[in-house]
């Protein structure tokens, strides 16, 4: 089989070979076997963010969206009110999505190069009572910032609110630990930092929270808590599981566990992440972040100034030797995106580096410097 090019993407990302074996039967989904497979991840994923008795893990089939738009229909109620916090499109999408399901909802938004500002949301919780949950996206993946959750989390239970998190692109890299922040409920999915292949996303919520959401999703498939008592009364899905993403999931979770959990897996991107911003600097390009906000999970880059550098030419011939990136997602500025994340390690990034390095020679393209240099001036 030829090696597939590696994805330098924030998901679906590259997997291990071991991941990919682990889909390669059948199982009905009554199946003991996968059954008790179910059961051991989502005890897994519970323990992740030291949940133990008073945290559960509903998975919810779909992509991610699929989990957050599961968490907000349950946790906020037809009489409840959401403060969303926005520094890009994820914290978009739950706007959005407050809109299909008639949720009210104040924002607070921020340029996407900046991060959500726990002062600005104690501001907003005192002077609007009717807000009853806040929600914020960890790692907001358009630009690649990680938000303060812990600080967000304490004045939001400081002003007696809730705390639903977005953390997709940054669970299972990025310690989030239920002891330290107080937060109602957490969605991932299997396609990001824990290196499974797409098809779940799961919600780590608060028992006692969960428990008076019966009743409030607006949707029959993405009903949380009707999903999470079939899970506890049958150990079932109410609906076809993707049971082979399940089963990779799982392997993907011991693998998780082999690396040292979240705190090996995140040494890892660290790694990743900084081979790339030095190498990528070597070359004059130019992150949009400063590195004290920039999450190692995906590094946005200014475009190049230089008029011979073409997007598409760039991203094609990269695709050629073996490497796939992702355009950008700013309104702020023109930009273009490197993911540090899936089964690759530094060897993979350095790779990278030297195919960006031949293809910028076969553009005659001398820098990827965002300024228009004297030097460059016709
Ligand atoms: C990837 C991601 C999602 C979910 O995207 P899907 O395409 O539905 O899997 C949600 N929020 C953030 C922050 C993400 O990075």
């Amino acid at each position: 089989m030829s090696q597939d090019p590696w994805l330098l993407t924030p998901g679906p990302l590259t997997t291990s070979m071991s991941v990919k074996q682990a889909m390669l039967h059948d199982w009905g989904s009554r199946d003991a076997n996968f059954i008790a497979i179910n059961a051991r991840m989502r005890q897994r994923l519970v323990a992740m963010i030291g949940g133990e008795d008073a945290f559960a893990c509903v998975p919810m089939q779909g992509s991610g969206t699929f989990a957050v738009e599961a968490m907000i229909g349950a946790f906020v109620p037809p009489a409840g009110k959401l403060l969303v916090l926005i520094n890009g499109a994820y914290g978009k999408r739950i706007a959005r999505i407050c809109d299909y399901y008639k949720r009210a909802t104040a924002i607070l938004e921020w340029p996407e190069d900046q991060l959500v500002d726990p002062a600005w949301v104690a501001k907003a919780l005192a002077a609007d009572t009717a807000i009853t949950h806040v929600a914020v996206v960890h790692c907001e993946t358009t630009s690649g910032v990680l938000n303060p959750i812990a600080e967000v989390a304490r004045v939001v239970a400081a002003a007696g609110r809730r705390l639903l998190i977005d953390a997709m692109s940054a669970f299972g890299a990025i310690a989030l630990d239920a002891k330290d922040v107080s937060f109602d409920a957490v969605a991932a999915s299997s396609n990001k930092c824990i290196e499974g292949v797409p098809g779940l996303g799961f919600i780590l919520a608060r028992v006692d929270a969960l428990k008076q959401c019966q009743g409030n999703a607006p949707s029959l498939s993405l009903d949380l808590y009707d999903q999470w008592q079939a899970l506890e009364k049958t150990g079932q899905y109410r609906f076809t599981p993707p049971i082979h993403c399940i089963v990779a999931f799982d392997q993907a979770l011991t693998e998780h566990e082999q690396e040292g959990g979240v705190a090996g897996r995140g040494a890892r991107y660290r790694n990743n992440c900084k081979v790339l911003v030095d190498g990528m600097r070597a070359m004059g390009f130019q992150p949009l972040l400063p590195d004290h906000v920039q999450a190692p999970i995906i590094v946005t880059f200014h475009m190049p100034a230089d008029p011979r550098f073409d997007f598409q030419a760039f991203y094609d011939k990269l695709k050629d030797r073996g490497y796939v990136i992702y355009p950008g997602k700013l309104t702020v500025a023109d930009s273009f995106r490197i993911g540090c994340i899936g089964r690759l390690d530094e060897s993979h990034m350095r790779g990278a580096l030297a195919a960006i390095r031949a293809v910028m020679a076969e553009m005659g393209v001398a820098s990827g410097s965002p300024l228009r240099q004297a030097a460059n001036a016709e």
